[in-house]
């Protein structure tokens, strides 16, 4: 059953079989106009089902119901051309609006691989990793048509009053909303609780662990009392998360930095010598998409110590291999 937070406001927490991050919530928001949506979840069965309920048991009637989608990963955006009606309006991201637009599975497969490669990841892994990608599996069956929102936009839902925030790093266009009067914010996957948000360079060479961090600071002095994250629980204390996040960011970054010393690395023999919180022996164990985000984070980490001029790179065979400075 959903869960009251707020007045008109609720929490539907939806399973994401066989994930790490074990559900997603969607936030819904009633009033007597327009009800609005943040989030929907993977395009999975369990996860459908345990939404449609929700929805039903609160009597949301989605040709009045619009959605708001905080970012393009599949656990967020999966699900949304399913509930949309013809009469909803789904808000989001300009630059990941244009990715979309400009999708083609085909595209986005070779470009993977190509990548994956450029991460020094082997290619005997990289078949079964690109198998058990969850944007691959449990994408959309089709991308919505877009509302583009963005910073300083303003939603109005009953009462609430919802300004966009553009916080880029846990992905490139990711949207966060601030309620000021209820000082509530719904982060997405900027800021969760008792996880930490992937920063990834498996996208292109984008440093966005510096776009992470800047957004993180973006929202730093804002009024909040109330975070509603995309996993897991509320967060009461966001400027401690903060704090936490970017502690553990300069964390991992002296840690790589530390790799770096002992000589050339790819992205994919850096996390393998990185600490990871993962139930598992050896890197070798790790469930394949595992290594998959874990690699993604040591390049991003790779990414940005070449950005502030203590690693340089250089191509090996297809693979960028960095060198500390
Ligand atoms: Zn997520």
């Amino acid at each position: 059953m959903p869960e009251n937070v707020l007045p008109n406001l609720f929490r539907i927490e939806a399973p994401l079989p066989n994930n790490p991050l074990r559900a997603i919530n969607a936030y819904v928001v009633l009033s007597d106009e327009r009800n609005l949506v943040v989030d929907t979840g993977m395009n999975q069965p369990e996860c459908r089902e345990v939404l449609e309920k929700g929805l039903a048991a609160l009597a949301v009637d989605r040709t009045r119901t619009d959605f708001f989608i905080t970012h393009f990963h599949a656990d967020h955006l999966g699900l949304t051309s399913a509930f949309a009606t013809d009469t909803s309006r789904v808000y989001f991201n300009e630059p990941e609006a244009r990715w979309t637009r400009r999708f083609k599975a085909a595209d986005f497969i070779a470009g993977m691989l190509r990548r994956a490669r450029t991460c020094g990841f082997p290619d005997d892994r990289l078949a079964h990793a690109l198998q058990s990608h969850p944007g691959i599996k449990y994408g959309p069956l089709q991308y919505p048509e877009f509302t583009v929102l963005r910073d300083g936009d303003v939603l109005t839902v009953g009462d609430y009053r919802f300004r966009c925030i553009e916080t880029p790093g846990h992905s490139p266009g990711h949207l966060c909303l601030y309620e000021p009067d209820q000082r509530l914010l719904f982060s997405g996957d900027h800021v969760l609780g008792d996880i930490t948000p992937n920063i990834s360079g498996m996208l292109d060479d984008t440093d966005m662990l510096a776009l992470y961090m800047a957004s993180l600071d973006k929202i730093y002095d804002l009024d909040v009392t109330m975070t509603l994250p995309g996993h897991r629980r509320a967060i009461r204390d966001l400027q401690r998360r903060i704090r936490e996040l970017k502690a553990h960011h300069r964390e991992r970054e002296q840690e790589v930095a530390g790799i770096l010393k002992t000589g050339p690395v790819t992205a994919y023999e850096t996390a393998a010598r990185m600490t990871w919180d993962i139930a598992a022996d050896s890197w070798e164990q790790f469930p394949i998409m595992q290594q998959w985000f874990a690699v993604g984070e040591a390049m991003a980490h790779l990414i940005h110590l070449q950005q502030k001029g203590e690693a340089q790179k250089t191509t090996v065979e297809g693979a960028v291999v960095y060198t500390a400075v």
